[in-house]
């Protein structure tokens, strides 16, 4: 089975980097499947989770904030603000960021604050989805 190498790298360093026969990631126009050899392509990401599955058929599962994708036939990049891996997702820390974005929200303060909570709360459900295993 043909496979590409794909990493995934954040300000604070690479947090995955590996041979994969497909990557399944959500733009911001919508899910694609990437499988080796695709024609280039560059794509912004939403807060949302990247399927890596490998040659075996086992899939990892990587939670990232956003950022963009780049394709190339033999090397697909992932530049994302931040992205964890599922097994390394804190979850209790999840649950707080999302509570915390919650009282936010219900706060209604300015127009800033509303969408930092926002986005802090997407990426938190994005978090604990992925840390469950749902895409
Ligand atoms: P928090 O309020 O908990 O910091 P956040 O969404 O504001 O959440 P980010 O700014 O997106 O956090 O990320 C800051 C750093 O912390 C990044 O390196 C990110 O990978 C890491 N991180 C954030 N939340 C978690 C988590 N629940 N589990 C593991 N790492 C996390």
């Amino acid at each position: 089975m043909k496979t590409v190498q794909v990493n995934i790298v954040t300000p604070d360093g690479p947090v995955y980097d590996s041979e994969v026969a497909m990557v399944i990631a959500k733009t911001v126009s919508g899910e694609i499947g990437v499988l080796p050899g695709h024609i280039p392509l560059v794509a912004p990401l939403t807060i949302g989770g990247v399927q890596l599955k490998n040659a075996s058929g086992k899939s990892d599962f990587v939670a990232v904030s956003g950022g963009f994708i780049e394709v190339r036939p033999d090397k697909i990049s992932i530049l994302a603000p931040s992205a964890e891996l599922a097994s390394s997702i804190d979850v209790a820390r999840a649950q707080e960021a999302k509570a915390r974005a919650e009282e936010r929200l219900k706060a209604k303060k300015d127009e800033v604050d509303f969408q930092r909570a926002e986005l802090a709360l997407k990426r938190a459900i994005n978090r604990i989805n992925v840390h469950e295993g749902n895409m």
